[in-house]
């Protein structure tokens, strides 16, 4: 899925247009994933959006919000994507999880969110 989305953009030569045309929305995405057939039943649109979104809380895209409709009577806007590539690269420390945790407060040695059964703690560790 990131790879899609990063491969986008990479053939123009103007920053500005490349920086449009490196969003997809949900629906491209959807459409696209669902046309590698890599999985037996057809993905839903929520579905690839609740991915999207962990992946931008991982730091891995950046989401946008585009308008589709907007006249008299209805506003419509969709969700747009985009890989985001850090300009340099970050230190362990400001990597560490727990900084930017969204249920740090709930997370206790010996409890269901622990420090120890932690995927982001893990794979943070296993950098070193
Ligand atoms: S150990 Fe994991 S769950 Fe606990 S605060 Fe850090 S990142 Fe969050």
């Amino acid at each position: 899925m990131l790879i899609y989305i990063e491969k986008i953009s990479e053939k123009l030569s103007d920053p500005v247009a490349q920086r449009h045309a490196s969003y997809k929305s949900s629906k491209e995405i959807c459409a696209f994933i669902n046309s590698l057939k890599i999985v037996k039943v057809e993905l839903k649109l929520p579905d690839i959006e609740k991915i999207l979104i962990s992946l931008v809380y991982d730091d891995k895209l950046e989401v946008s919000k585009t308008l589709t409709t907007c006249d008299m009577t209805e506003t419509k806007s969709e969700n747009c994507f985009r890989a985001m590539k850090a300009l340099t690269p970050s230190s362990a420390l400001s990597r560490f999880p727990c900084g930017t945790c969204p249920v740090y407060r709930d997370c206790h040695i010996g409890h269901p969110i622990s420090p120890t059964n932690c995927i982001y703690m893990k794979e943070w560790l296993n950098e070193f």
